[in-house]
């Protein structure tokens, strides 16, 4: 038996297995599978494997799969000492009938279930070898100096590179001379094979010291390249003190509670427990991770600088960005092995409700994480009402992590809605014109008649001419005069002649009163980055306090076009309230503009039905607090960053 297992370490290594497979050949399969599902990508890396066709994996076969994923775990420096008969135990597990061999129902279950197949053969981009730098050419005002040269970066544009992860900085010329290896993000060993006999250790860079304090004799620091910084626990030290701070652990400073340590990660393969996951996270006791996801899009430059300076201030598994990555299920599924741990978005209000439709796709055993909103961009509502503001301006991103540890959570109705169209012919044609109705669920709000048609104008005139629309204040303005224009107040006149509401199977009478051009149903106490239309009053008795988690909506009227440009542009303004109500139908006998969370289109005549599609888990802000102890900390030991 050892000598067929020599047999495997040979013909791996010669990059051919036993069964003729190769592992360039596995990897062409994944690139003409690229876009398919895993279940997929394994049903035809069965047949790949299967010589023959005999319908089965026999004996050879299996070992010969096992010696090259054990080539793969030592290419990305797996600790493979015990992998190859973990391996083997966990691939003969699989064999349901016992004459062993494996059929294709087998393999599908196995790696569906208890082997991470596709990480071991080397297709899973999400565990590629973490030891590269991550250089971003930058033009640095202060001076710097070259890690490897250790010359000033000099010249008219002071233009460098910079590592994002572990802010080891070169002149391009130098770029040949930096460390091959940058940080470590997750343990290379089972948690057998590493306990006890390592303590968490520092990174350190030279330099990016300037202005902080050092953690051992308390002085301030220079420029000088002879400093270091720790870039886990962010510690900084002269270089004549880091000799007697040797002996000390990293703690992983201001951030350890909300940040994964590497060694919290590690091969899930290594612990021979049966699973289908790459990595399993285990934090220490104390520390509830937090998941980050980061629009590059929003906000101008504004994302992608939140991106990197998140990136190295967490572990960066812990930070997602949802463009490269393709959406949030890459983070979502790597840490839904966890019982605890808070999610922070970064981007406007479309971005949030993508993320809570991607978490309604898993199920949760216990609570569900609560989401906390940087607001990016514009189109903040969801991040104003619970605290975050109403747009991000560069504050410390350590001290918002902080405030999402210290964050209450809060449940967030969210709320179905389904339009059906009368068949007639003139406005099933504009239909197609005005596009169809974003989305089926509605977080913040639900609107018809005149503000969604300024919306919609809004949108059309931006698409136009984007330059004209990126200042948050002469969007207000520009808002309030459309409104005022008064174009569009004749096409919303005695809307009530045209549409039903029927709240909780009551029509609602809207003859009576002041004429209403525009109806406004609310999910949320802030929409159109201003304050509540709703506007709780104390001594109201009628209706019940705005709540976002209370399984009512609010419905309220608006008075014309005049008021709804000044509500749509953010000024303090409130509507009329007609009802609270837990399920609406709208029946409309024209074609009409509507909007839902800021995102309008014309809608043709029909029917419009609101009902309750659960609840999601949000994160209220806690009220800022002053700089205080553990703020001061932050200050001092964020002194001499860059960004
Ligand atoms: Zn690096
Ligand atoms: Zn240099
Ligand atoms: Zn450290
Ligand atoms: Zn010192």
């Amino acid at each position: 038996n050892s000598m067929s297992a020599g047999q495997h370490t040979n013909s791996a290594s010669s990059n051919a297995g036993i069964a003729g497979v190769d592992l360039s050949l596995v990897r062409c399969v994944s690139n003409l599978e690229l876009g398919k599902s895993p279940e997929q990508t394994l049903e035809s890396l069965f047949h790949l494997f299967d010589t023959g066709d005999k319908g089965y994996l026999d004996a050879g076969e299996v070992g010969a799969i096992i010696g090259q994923m054990v080539q793969v775990a030592a290419s990305l420096d797996w600790d493979t000492a015990e992998l190859r008969p973990i391996l083997t135990d966990l691939m003969w597990r699989l064999d349901s009938d016992g004459y062993g061999r494996l059929s294709l129902a087998d393999w599908l279950r196995g790696g569906a279930s208890s082997v991470p197949i596709l990480p071991l053969l080397g297709l899973d981009a999400s565990v590629k070898d973490d030891s590269s730098h991550e250089w971003r050419l930058r033009r640095f005002v202060k001076g710097r100096h070259c890690n490897a040269c250790q010359r000033q970066l000099t010249g008219l544009n002071k233009l460098g590179l910079r590592c994002v992860l572990c802010r080891y900085t070169v002149h391009d010329k130098c770029l040949v001379r930096a460390p091959a290896s940058c940080i470590a993000t997750y343990a290379k060993s089972g948690p057998q094979q590493h306990r006890g006999c390592q303590q968490p250790q520092h990174h350190w860079t030279e330099g990016n010291c300037a202005g902080a304090r050092c953690g051992r004799c308390r002085r301030t620091l220079g420029r000088s390249l002879a400093n270091l910084r720790c870039r886990w626990c962010q510690v900084c030290l002269h270089g004549r003190c880091a000799e007697q701070w040797a002996d000390q652990a990293c703690d992983f400073g201001p951030l350890r509670q909300q940040l994964l340590p590497p060694g919290a990660l590690y091969p899930a393969v290594l612990d021979g427990r049966p699973t289908s996951l790459t990595l399993r996270l285990v934090p220490p006791p104390d520390c509830v991770p937090v998941l980050a996801f980061v629009n590059p899009k929003s906000g101008g430059r504004q994302g992608a600088r939140v991106l990197r300076r998140l990136r190295y201030l967490l572990n960066p598994r812990q930070v997602y960005d949802l463009i490269s990555d393709g959406g949030p299920m890459r983070g979502l599924r790597l840490f839904h092995q966890l019982q605890q741990f808070r999610v922070l978005v970064c981007g406007g209000d479309g971005t949030a409700g993508w993320l809570l439709e991607a978490m309604d796709t898993f199920d949760w055993p216990g609570d569900r994480p609560p989401v906390a909103v940087l607001p990016l961009g514009t189109g903040n509502d969801l991040a104003r009402c619970l605290g975050w503001g109403g747009g991000y301006e560069g504050e410390p991103l350590e001290g918002i992590l902080q405030r999402v540890a210290a964050g209450t959570a809060v449940r967030l109705d969210r709320w179905r809605i389904d339009f059906s169209t009368e068949p007639a012919g003139g406005d099933a044609q504009q239909a197609a014109e005005s596009g169809r109705p974003p989305v089926g669920i509605v977080n913040n709000y639900f609107s018809i008649g005149v503000d969604a048609a300024i919306a919609r104008r809004w949108h059309l005139s931006r698409e136009r001419h984007p330059k004209r629309f990126n200042s948050r204040l002469r969007n207000k303005i520009y808002y309030a005069g459309i409104g005022a224009s008064e174009l569009l107040g004749a096409t919303c006149k005695n809307l009530h002649r045209d549409l039903d509401i029927v709240c909780d199977g009551c029509v609602l009478n809207l003859a009576d009163g002041p004429p209403l051009e525009g109806v406004a149903v609310l999910n949320i106490a802030s929409v159109y980055g201003g304050r509540s239309l709703w506007s709780d009053r104390p001594g109201h008795r009628q209706f019940a306090r705005q709540d976002m988690g209370d399984g009512l909506l609010e419905v309220v009227a608006l008075k014309g076009a005049v008021h709804a440009g000044l509500v749509a542009g953010g000024f303090p303004s409130s509507g009329r309230r007609l009802a609270q109500c837990s399920e609406i139908v709208i029946r409309t006998r024209r074609s009409f503009a509507m909007q839902i969370d800021g995102e309008p289109w014309q809608q043709p005549a029909g029917t419009v039905s609101i009902c309750r599609a659960g609840q999601a888990a949000v994160l209220a802000a806690p009220p800022p607090a002053r700089p205080s102890g553990l703020g001061r900390l932050l200050c001092h030991r964020g002194g001499g960053s860059e960004e």
